[in-house]
């Protein structure tokens, strides 16, 4: 490409609405425009980057055996009332009418889709396994979309749907999509974790998430440095810690005019946060859920759901129903006595000995309760992991760091399938639902952690393998005619090869030509001077220092980085 031809769109100036590297330099690079909030346009830069990745995903989908489809974007609302998911979606659905007043929705994702094509494509046994895949635009109407395509409203995403007759095939199907992403992720220079997911009311270990460390990442990840362990933090455990066995005291109520939280508890009685279980009160769907926890732990909502069944909304309950269920006002609710749906005690309470809990009076607590004699209810783990706590694995210490989610893998089974009815006949003659999976890559979320990984102060430093172009010709001063004829020869003998080049036949200062080039994280560059007179140039890695080299060797250095990072020219 001769940049004379080009649309070019660099800014010198950091863009004010950007907050992280990677959306300021898309920004600044002219990778994207801002169209409204959580709304990109991909300029030509972004456009050639996001194929490139979506080409590495679709070589090693396609190794895996699985096969590319296009579903449409615009989908019937009685695909998801069949699911069940219409109403569940909530307000990150896109919701449309045609003209005939029907309801059809922007695919926020395709479950429903690709279920529907297979119960009516796929009838018996001998048509599976399969697995089927698009890379495609989803739409979620994000509450707060921020840093760019990293969470965005459209975005571009690869999804593949697996289809089994059993749970073997399953098992199969998702240990291959898990290496299939291993490979997509290294082939893009990314460094992604595979960390375990929480999988909902499905349960076990049926999910995985691909992480990357990134401080604004909207998961807090758990992991040991001892061994693999790696979990979301909705998915992680720690071993629950024991108390050493005491005798049961006597229950005694104390009067705590306006102490409520933890804090004001941990003063007034002269104790620590660990003497004290606090009971926090949801509303499920309607069903009051009071949930139990040691007073210096966090609880986990997403644990809390799955313990409950089916949730589609849990939030704090209203003062309206604390009031209700406890008698009492915020910040004195307890176990003994309380009137809810449902008990959920964190097993570290049911290890505890004669601790304080809210005496469901205002202005109360009752010291010296205990699991067991007191009150009962379902033992769990509902609580968060904290740094530093025992790795569920290896007894040593876990952290927890942040990260985005570039991939999942999940198992689903057969959740989808029953519900809508996706059948085939199997070896026996019977109908059974199909076995499914589903796996996604965020695509345009990828090219955005490659970018976060991959930069200094200068600008992008893209990974051979999803760079717009491999090498940057510039001629220092285009008013030379024996430069333009060099540059102009480099240019056509690499690009001959199949090697992309952009040719920088700008008439604009030398300096002008590098920051851009620098700022587009061109992975190499050469530029065309004076030294011509004695068959030299200069060559430079994008994160590398200058040598001087001969127009001759020009070709062959090249091909060495390619082979350097193991891709093919063709
Ligand atoms: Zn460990």
């Amino acid at each position: 490409m001769k940049m004379s031809n080009m649309l070019i769109s660099t800014l010198r100036e950091v863009p004010a609405e950007a907050e992280i590297d990677s959306h300021k330099l898309m920004l600044r690079a002219g990778m994207i425009r801002k169209m409204a909030a959580g709304v990109y346009n991909y300029m030509p830069l972004g456009l050639k980057v996001l194929k490139k990745v979506e080409d590495i995903i679709r070589e090693e989908m396609n190794a895996a055996g699985a096969q590319e489809f296009l579903a449409s974007a615009i989908i019937p609302a009685e695909l998801w009332q069949e699911s069940g998911r219409w109403d569940a979606y909530g307000a990150e659905m896109f919701r449309l009418k045609d003209r005939g007043e029907r309801d059809f929705c922007l695919g926020p994702t395709h479950e429903e889709v690709f279920t529907d094509i297979a119960r009516n494509e796929i009838k018996s046994y001998k048509q599976l396994p399969l697995n089927l895949y698009q890379i495609q635009t989803k739409y979620r109407d994000e509450r707060r979309p921020r840093f760019g395509v990293m969470r965005s409203r459209e975005f571009v995403m690869k999804d593949a749907y697996s289809f089994d007759k059993d749970q073997v095939g399953l098992d199969l199907a998702y240990d291959k999509m898990h290496d299939a992403y291993v490979k997509i992720f290294n082939r893009c220079g990314l460094d992604a974790k595979c960390v375990a997911a929480d999988s909902g009311a499905i349960g076990g270990s049926n999910s995985a998430e691909f992480m990357v460390k990134s401080e604004v990442g909207e998961d807090d990840v758990v992991f040991c440095s001892d061994c693999n362990y790696a979990a979301n933090i909705e998915k992680a455990s720690s071993p629950a810690e024991k108390e050493l066995k005491q005798e049961f005291k006597e229950i005694n109520k104390v009067e705590t005019p306006n102490v409520k939280t933890i804090d004001e508890l941990v003063k007034f009685f002269g104790t620590n946060e660990k003497k004290f279980a606090k009971t926090i009160l949801f509303n499920a769907d309607g069903k009051i859920v009071a949930v139990m926890a040691r007073g210096d732990r966090e609880i986990n909502e997403v644990k809390v759901s799955n313990a409950i069944g089916e949730v589609i909304n849990l939030e704090l309950a209203s003062s309206e129903d604390v009031k209700k269920a406890t008698g009492a006002e915020i910040g004195f609710a307890g176990p003994i006595g309380i009137k809810v749906d449902m008990l959920l005690v964190d097993e570290e309470v049911a290890n505890m000995y004669n601790f304080i809990v809210g005496a469901n009076e205002t202005g109360y607590h009752i010291n010296n309760v205990n699991y067991g004699r007191d009150f009962e209810g379902i033992i769990g783990d509902y609580r968060n992991v904290n740094e530093g706590e025992k790795c569920p694995v290896c007894g040593g210490k876990v952290a927890i760091a942040r990260g985005t989610e570039v991939g999942h893998i999940f198992k689903l089974g057969t959740k989808y399938s029953e519900a809508m009815n996706a059948k085939f006949i199997d070896e026996d003659g019977k109908e059974k639902p199909f076995i499914m999976g589903c796996y996604g890559i965020g695509v345009t979320r990828t090219m955005a952690s490659i970018i976060e990984q991959h930069h200094d102060e200068n600008g992008i430093v893209w990974p051979l393998a999803v760079a717009p172009y491999h090498v940057s010709v510039i001629p220092v001063n285009v008013k030379d005619e024996e430069q333009v004829r060099i540059a102009n020869e480099i240019y056509e003998q690499l690009t001959s090869v199949g090697i992309e080049v952009l040719l920088d036949d700008r008439n604009e200062r030398a300096g002008v030509k590098f920051k851009d080039s620098e700022l587009m994280g061109i992975p190499m560059r050469i530029t065309v001077g004076k030294k011509i007179s004695d068959r030299e140039i200069e060559f430079k890695l994008r994160d590398g220092e200058m040598e001087v080299i001969k127009i001759e060797d020009v070709y062959n250095i090249i091909k060495g980085e390619f082979e350097k990072s193991n891709i093919k020219l063709k």
